[in-house]
């Protein structure tokens, strides 16, 4: 997908949460719903701050685009109207009689080099060094929008009630009470599988050393972390190679270009 700015998800700059109330929300744990519980061994190394690349592995092949996962996100996090962290495409090819449609889920892919951190002028975002969670403060956030622009995959919006950037943060105050993320947890086909990349015995390690798996927009240079399987679709060189590719977003109709 090529970086657009959401026009719906502009919002005015209203008085950012402090960072005291940031944290408090965050800490509101208790209001992590029921979940599966991350694997011992994973949850395990992020407690004792061994070096963990947390990581999403999306089998589109499970994937039946029934949103359940946008909206347990919209609802994990309230997000507003417009809005979302999580989405998922659905993606038309080919011509009569040889057309397929597939479904793409979308969300930040917490990079390894990540755009959105490079150009920020305020550093209101960073990459974790304890999990490689790339995260935004809000309290921070001057609302420029530059993360926005520089996002290969569309990922960022303003959030129209702080006036700051927003996105995926891996569902961290569920993680760090060793549940996995809102969107895994209620995927009915189980398409989704969260993890650290890092520890070979991981499930999601385990998935990805066993099946071929792709990343999007691998050209950028980002390092994405969230894989794909089975997402021929996620080649952004098809419409290059003549097919018809259409892509219905959360926002719009949009050809992949
Ligand atoms: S997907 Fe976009 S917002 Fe997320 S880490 Fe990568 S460049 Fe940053
Ligand atoms: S919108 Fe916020 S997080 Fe994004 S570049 Fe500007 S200050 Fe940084
Ligand atoms: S990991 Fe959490 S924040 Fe990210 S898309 Fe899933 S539910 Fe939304």
């Amino acid at each position: 997908m090529d970086a657009e700015i959401s026009q719906d998800a502009r919002g005015e700059r209203t008085p950012a949460l402090s960072r005291r109330e940031f944290v408090g929300t965050v800490g509101a744990a208790a209001t992590v719903a029921a979940g599966t519980v991350l694997t011992t061994k994973t949850a395990e190394a992020a407690s004792a701050g061994v070096t963990v690349q947390y990581a999403m592995l999306i089998d589109t092949r499970r994937c039946s685009g029934c949103q359940a996962c946008s909206v347990a996100c919209k609802a994990e996090f309230d997000v507003p109207l417009g809005a979302t962290r999580s989405w998922v495409e659905y993606v038309e090819k080919g011509a009569y009689p040889n057309v397929s449609r597939n479904f793409l889920p979308r969300l930040c892919n917490h990079c390894s080099e990540p755009l959105c951190v490079s150009v920020c002028p305020a550093d209101a975002t960073h990459k974790r060094k304890e999990d490689g969670v790339v995260v935004i403060d809000p309290d921070v956030c001057i609302g420029c929008k530059y993360c926005i622009q520089a996002c290969p995959y569309d990922a960022r919006f303003i959030n129209p009630k702080t006036g700051a950037a927003d996105k995926c943060d891996f569902c961290l105050h569920r993680v760090k009470e060793g549940v996995v993320p809102a969107c895994v947890n209620t995927c009915e086909g189980k398409a989704r599988i969260f993890g650290d990349i890092n520890d070979p015995n991981s499930e999601i390690s385990k998935r990805i050393a066993s099946n071929p798996v792709t990343v999007l927009r691998k050209g950028q240079g980002t390092k994405p972390n969230v894989y794909y399987i089975g997402a021929d679709h996620a080649d952004e060189t098809d419409a290059t190679n003549g097919q018809y590719v259409n892509v219905t977003t959360h926002r719009e109709q949009a050809e992949r270009r």
